[in-house]
């Protein structure tokens, strides 16, 4: 496994690998897991050659505290992946992913950014999409790996690639759980014991969702979830959303061929965690 600090030695690294390889690529933000590392594995199932990036990128965080706890674990990250067998590393500075400005570039992504996500944390998908954009620019990869676990992140970053007519293709990865079912995050090594001991429910009550879909009425489901955080003292309730897996719209109405999905944020104090489900 090769480390790379800077887009020139990254690019003269790829330079030397025969231009036929198919080249995949996993953005991350570090502080992996087995979510992370699952991706990885697939990427190197389905590519000759494999590039992880760690960018912890300044300009999709709407909070600065938020940027300032995000956890750091670098010398670990390095040798979970090496036991995957990671080909390449790289380990950009701020300074070299924005060479001119810490800044976000606009998008139209048909308004996939205005909800859920991009409603709660402002200009977050356009900071998304600026480093992404210019990672695919320096990498080049043929395919690029994105969890579900963020699957409005997923489709944004689908749509912006189907708009520029980008040269890669964008694979989507399943969601990786503990074993109670909270989705792993890099974020839930900040949980208090407690908050830890709660977290599963944010699982419990999506699976109760995809049981009770086929019979209930949206609004109902949507009772349902409210009144589970309602009295919950540990968790609060962001937002829960049954929304069109394509145009990311809310629905109150279940629609013939379209396919959804119910979609959650909730606080344990001051972290957020997300997640979501496919319901038909
Ligand atoms: P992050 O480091 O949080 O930016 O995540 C990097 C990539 O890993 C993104 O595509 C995430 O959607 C994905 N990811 C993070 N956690 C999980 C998980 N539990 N299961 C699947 N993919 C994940």
């Amino acid at each position: 496994m090769k480390i790379f600090k800077t887009i020139e030695s990254l690019q003269t690294g790829l330079s030397l690998i025969d231009t036929n390889m198919s080249l995949g690529f996993v953005p991350t933000m570090g502080a992996l897991h087995q979510g992370h590392l699952s991706i990885v594995k697939k990427a190197k199932k389905e590519n000759d050659f494999v590039v992880v990036s760690i960018f912890i990128n300044p300009t999709q965080f709407d909070k600065a505290d938020d940027l300032k706890a995000y956890p750091k674990t670098i010398d670990n990250d390095l040798e979970l992946l090496k036991d995957v067998h990671c080909d390449f590393v790289f380990i950009p500075d701020v300074e070299d992913i924005y060479p001119e400005n810490v800044k976000s570039s606009n998008f139209d992504f048909d308004d996939l950014d205005k909800v859920m996500e991009g409603a709660f944390r402002d200009g977050h998908f356009d900071g998304v999409g600026t480093v992404v954009k210019r990672l695919f620019e320096i990498i080049e990869p043929t395919k690029a790996y994105f969890g579900e676990k963020d699957f409005q992140q997923f489709q944004i970053i689908k749509k912006m690639v189907e708009k520029d007519h980008m040269a890669v293709q964008i694979v989507p990865c399943e969601i990786y759980r503990e074993k109670d079912g909270l989705a792993m995050s890099s974020r839930n090594t900040r949980l208090s014991e407690e908050q830890r001991k709660e977290a599963p429910l944010i699982q419990q009550t999506l699976l109760k969702c995809k049981s009770i879909y086929a019979e209930r009425e949206i609004s109902n489901i949507k009772k349902m979830v409210e009144d589970t955080f309602k009295d919950n003292d540990i968790l609060d309730l962001e937002y829960f959303e049954i929304a069109d897996v394509q145009t990311l719209l809310s629905t109150n109405d279940k629609l013939p061929n379209i396919k959804y999905r119910a979609f959650i944020a909730v606080f344990a104090g001051k972290i957020r965690l997300i997640d979501n489900i496919a319901l038909n």
